[in-house]
């Protein structure tokens, strides 16, 4: 008996066992393969499942099985690999196998709608036709002609049967006698042309060397260069080497914003088709591009967190840029790690993988210490751009104003003056972060959370930065009824008004989530910026991610402070790679940029490392402290939260799997918790974690497993939701 294994869309972590449709035959049966759709009947429902496996046999007994209803694809539209990544990361994260393997297909597959091959309209032969001997139809020399063309080049376009003098009405006819059918043919195939790039300089030279002598079978590596080290340039050079080896790259890129510029970038470099991929596509294009990877025409996909599991015909590249960003992990749903689904991913298609990175991360950096990856280094800036310059402004019994010192005012006018841009860094949105009454000493909170509602003036109201709840502004202090209402902190729109009032002669651009809303908000921004004339960008971290501004020469930190005091066990690494990656943004063209960070702790270890400009060995220092405490990435992660309108049903609930999971675990494992989450109360739910720290991945993956089984066995009250995170970004 064969049984097919399918990956189904349903919140339970496991396959399900289906025999085939009725009525196909045996020798069908034995041409199934992993990756082909099927529409199956579950529950009182018909979804789309994936093949994962055949088997000769089931758990369950027969009578129990259902037939799968129908088998959509003739062969799968996902290369074996491509199963293979979903189903590790399905065991891996611990995530129901149907939603992994739905980010693999775009929407209108995983609606089970027919696949349409992308490429061009044709005509060819029919097995009828294809039995029919050469010369048969002599009576229709018409159709006789046509029917040659077609034997001899199983299927012809459209166009090359217009050219040839056929026309549609004796295709038609032929098609009426099932001589021939309609078909799509693939796409021509382009070849790439790769344009010179620009002369090396000797660190990048050896660098490229080194990627290039690794260029077949699977190797990582890490390319950790300052900004401006001139990393894109090697992913250029490397592409074009694997372009011309016929093969694919697949660029994975943090943030949407930054297609435009990336995109430009290499169409300027290459003639060749590169396609995007990531949310903000409608759904049609998104489709076009995920065939255009699939069918092997597009050269080059760039893409975000979810391209990684984008089909690719022939895949030999893969690069992930910025490869620190937080935005490669999932925070919800399906909470895996894009970098290192990327790498597996790598292994899997025999091919090298590229992480990029001013700032690594500790995790990369501790994979290199252990050999699993190259590190390559990249030292100076490229061309002619020099490094800036970084001091502190001691803001101790200073006078501020919008949180900005005199020496930082006088920073900017003298910058400005000489007409150059100035960047300022303050990573909080809205007015600010605090509603207070004076004479009662009332705070605004939101009611759903345990948080402080946010200030905003444009328009004019209160809002939760967690749950997005939005308030009226009062106008007077609900508890007293006092009028005397002020607010406490600052956020970018105090920061921008002072600013306008201020420099009124110069532009202020403003950029963080609330400004930059509308869909090409941020390409137009740095395209202005970068016509280079004088003005002030201030904006949160939105403005460190990768893009480039060349005529900055003065980058600011007005809230350094804020950033230095973080509960996390990340929050150190997460300060030192924003403040480098903000610092980075200064003087990248030929003159050289400063950078000031204000704060009122000059002598902080954090402070101090940043003046020194050494993220590198600052990194290390951070490594051998998480050796030492047993912590990421030495030790592992996994974290099972709860989420619930009750405070003690979620602990009750972690504390039950913890009875039952303990006596299992591996040596090494420990159980913390149940703890409430460092915001216990968001959108209106109570939330508490169970954390496994384990001493390696694999007593990690045991424990995962046993926590995950007995969750699943563990009695759930209504309105209780719980979720298992593997490597979690935070603890929250
Ligand atoms: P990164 O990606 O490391 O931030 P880029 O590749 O964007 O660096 O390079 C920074 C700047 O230096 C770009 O303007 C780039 O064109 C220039 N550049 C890179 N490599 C060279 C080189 N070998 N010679 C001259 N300019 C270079
Ligand atoms: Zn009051
Ligand atoms: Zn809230």
């Amino acid at each position: 008996m064969s049984v097919l294994r399918l990956a189904i869309p349903s919140p339970l972590r496991r396959l399900f066992d289906y025999l085939p449709p009725i009525g196909m035959d045996e020798s069908s049966v034995a041409a199934l393969r992993p990756g082909q759709r099927l529409s199956v009947p579950f529950g009182s429902r018909r979804v789309t499942a994936y093949l994962v496996a055949v088997s000769g046999g089931s758990e369950l007994p027969r009578a129990a099985l259902k037939h799968a209803e129908a088998l959509l694809d003739a062969e799968p539209l996902v290369p074996p690999t491509l199963v293979q990544l979903c189903d590790w990361a399905a065991r891996y994260y611990h995530h129901p196998p149907g939603e992994v393997f739905g980010a693999a297909f775009p929407r209108p597959l995983r609606e089970g709608k027919q696949h349409q091959p992308a490429g061009v309209p044709g005509w060819r032969l029919t097995t009828r036709g294809m039995g029919l001997p050469p010369g048969a139809l002599a009576r229709s020399p018409r159709q006789a002609e046509a029917l040659a063309l077609l034997q001899a080049t199983s299927a012809v376009s459209n166009t090359r049967l217009r050219e040839r003098g056929i026309t549609a009405a004796v295709l038609r006819e032929l098609g009426a006698k099932e001589l021939v059918e309609k078909c799509t043919l693939p796409r021509p195939p382009m070849a790439p042309i790769g344009r010179p790039g620009l002369a090396l300089n000797p660190e990048q030279s050896t660098v490229l060397a080194g990627l290039l002598a690794a260029r077949e079978g699977f190797s990582c590596h890490l390319l950790e260069g300052v900004t401006g080290a001139g990393k894109t340039e090697i992913y250029l050079q490397l592409i074009a080497d694997c372009l011309a080896r016929g093969r694919q790259a697949l660029v994975l890129i943090p943030e949407i914003g930054l297609t435009p510029q990336t995109l430009d970038r290499f169409n300027q470099r290459f003639a060749a088709r590169i396609v995007v991929l990531h949310s903000g596509l409608g759904e049609a294009e998104r489709y076009r591009s995920w065939e255009a990877a699939r069918d092997g025409s597009a050269h080059i996909v760039i893409g975000t967190r979810s391209a990684v599991f984008t089909p690719l015909r022939s895949p030999g590249l893969i690069i992930v840029d910025e490869e620190h960003d937080g935005s490669y992990k999932q925070q919800d749903g399906f909470r895996y790690s894009a970098r290192d689904v990327a790498v597996k991913r790598g292994q899997l298609e025999a091919c090298p993988v590229l992480l990029g990175s001013a700032t690594p991360s500790l995790e990369s950096l501790h994979n290199v210490a252990l050999g699993r990856y190259q590190l390559h280094r990249l030292r100076q800036r490229a061309g002619a751009s020099v490094l800036p310059t970084i001091s502190a402004i001691d803001l101790r019994r200073q006078e501020l104003q919008a949180g900005l010192s005199g020496a930082l005012l006088a920073a900017i006018d003298s910058k400005l003056a000489a007409r150059q841009q100035v960047l300022l860094f303050l990573n909080r949105r809205g007015y600010a972060p605090t509603l207070q009454c004076h004479d009662c000493g009332w705070v605004a909170e939101c009611l759903a959370c345990d948080a402080r509602l946010t200030v905003h003036r444009r328009p004019a109201r209160l809002r939760c930065h967690h749950c997005g709840a939005i308030h009226t502004l009062p106008r007077e202090c609900p508890s007293c009824h006092s009028g005397a209402l002020l607010t406490a902190g600052l956020g970018t729109e105090q920061t921008e008004d002072f600013l306008r009032r201020r420099f009124d002669r110069w532009p202020v651009f403003r950029v963080d989530s609330d400004s930059m809303q509308a869909r090409h908000a941020m390409s137009n921004l740095v395209t202005e910026i970068n016509r280079g004339e004088p003005g002030i960008l201030l904006g949160t971290q939105m403005l460190t991610k990768g893009h480039h501004f060349p005529a900055v020469g003065l980058v600011a930190v007005i809230d350094a402070d804020a950033l230095l005091f973080s509960a996390d066990f990340r929050g150190e690494e997460r300060m030192a790679q924003l403040l480098t990656q903000v610092a980075g943004r200064a003087g990248r063209a030929e003159q050289p940029g400063e950078v000031v960070l204000q704060t009122h702790y000059p002598d902080h270890p954090a402070v101090q490392a940043m003046l020194n400009v050494d993220y590198s060995a600052q990194a290390r220092t951070m490594l051998a402290g998480r050796q030492a405490a047993g912590m990421p990435p030495a030790g592992q992660l996994v974290i099972l939260r709860t989420d619930c309108g009750d405070a003690a049903q979620g602990d009750k609930f972690l504390q039950a799997v913890r009875d039952r999971a303990q006596p299992a675990l591996p040596a090494g494992a420990r159980l913390i918790g149940p703890l409430p989450s460092p915001m216990q109360r968001r959108a209106g739910k109570f939330r508490s974690q169970l954390i496994l720290l384990a001493p390696d991945r694999r007593a990690a993956q045991l424990a995962a497993d046993i926590l995950v089984a007995e969750a699943e066995s563990v009695p759930v009250r209504r309105g209780l939701k719980w979720s298992v995170d593997v490597d979690p970004q935070d603890l929250y």
